[in-house]
């Protein structure tokens, strides 16, 4: 299976600076094709990105959606809209709109659902705060965010799904966790997806976020337990971006 490679820009590049980092990171395409690379930019951006990466190897997805299908929701977008634009995948239940937005293990169990609902593949993202892993409650914690966050899966016997792992302590402060740990954390996840899920447990790829760059990812990735990664700051750069990726190929 190739490496998965998720670039989460968050609140970061207009559609111009996209553009621009779009034109350095393409130049070397031959490496990015054997990665299964997907940029998630800001949603006015998705646009603009999806009509430059059409035709390439690189996918696009969203860094969030609404649960609802539609209506008086405003300034959300809905996972029909993200369906229109082509988006492979989105992010839902990322720690950073858990923390700021408050959003709940049950509506971001609505979300998946609704990804799904579109064809979308849905990326739980799961995680402990610093504190939680002080309490030695990391495993508690994450076991927890799985079950609730594919509660509603019952009705999709084919599931489309990933789970990201990303302890909220290792996101942006450049001090991801040893890699023994994410490995342990993802066993974790795996048993409690065979606990869940009535079949297709062993096929949901997990993958790691945190502070992950060009220097400490070929770390993570062991593709039987760990089989990519989710990228925030290191994917602002195309072509450190790029060298991340080279590293796992
Ligand atoms: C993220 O936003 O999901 C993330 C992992 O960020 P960073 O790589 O900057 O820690």
């Amino acid at each position: 299976m190739k490496p998965i490679v998720i670039a989460n820009w968050k609140m970061n590049l207009t559609g111009h600076e996209a553009l621009a980092f779009l034109e350095v990171f393409l130049k070397k395409q031959e490496v990015l094709k054997l990665a299964e690379v997907v940029i998630c930019p800001a949603a006015p951006v998705l646009e603009v990105v999806a009509k430059r990466l059409k035709n390439t190897s690189i996918y696009w997805g969203a860094q969030n959606a609404h649960w609802e299908e539609h209506g008086a929701f405003t300034g959300e977008i809905s996972m029909e809209m993200l369906a229109d634009l082509e988006c492979r995948l989105v992010l839902c239940g990322h720690s950073e709109r858990r923390k700021w937005f408050k959003e709940t293990d049950f509506e971001i169990a609505r979300k998946v659902e609704q990804a799904l609902a579109h064809g979308l593949t849905p990326v739980l993202c799961v995680g402990e705060t610093f504190d939680e892993r002080q309490k030695q409650k990391q495993e508690v914690v994450v076991m927890e965010q799985v079950r609730k966050g594919t509660e509603l899966l019952k009705a999709f016997p084919s599931l489309s799904l990933i789970i990201a792992y990303e302890p909220r302590w290792a996101i942006g402060t450049g001090q991801a966790i040893e890699p023994e740990q994410a490995w342990g954390m993802a066993r974790v996840i795996r048993s409690t997806l065979r606990e869940v899920l009535p079949t297709g447990a062993e096929s949901i790829p997990i993958i790691y976020g945190g502070s992950v760059n060009e220097l400490n990812v070929a770390n993570f990735v062991d593709n039987e337990i760990i089989s990519g990664v989710l990228v925030g700051g290191a994917s602002l750069d195309p072509e450190k971006f790029h060298q991340l990726i080279a590293q796992l190929i």
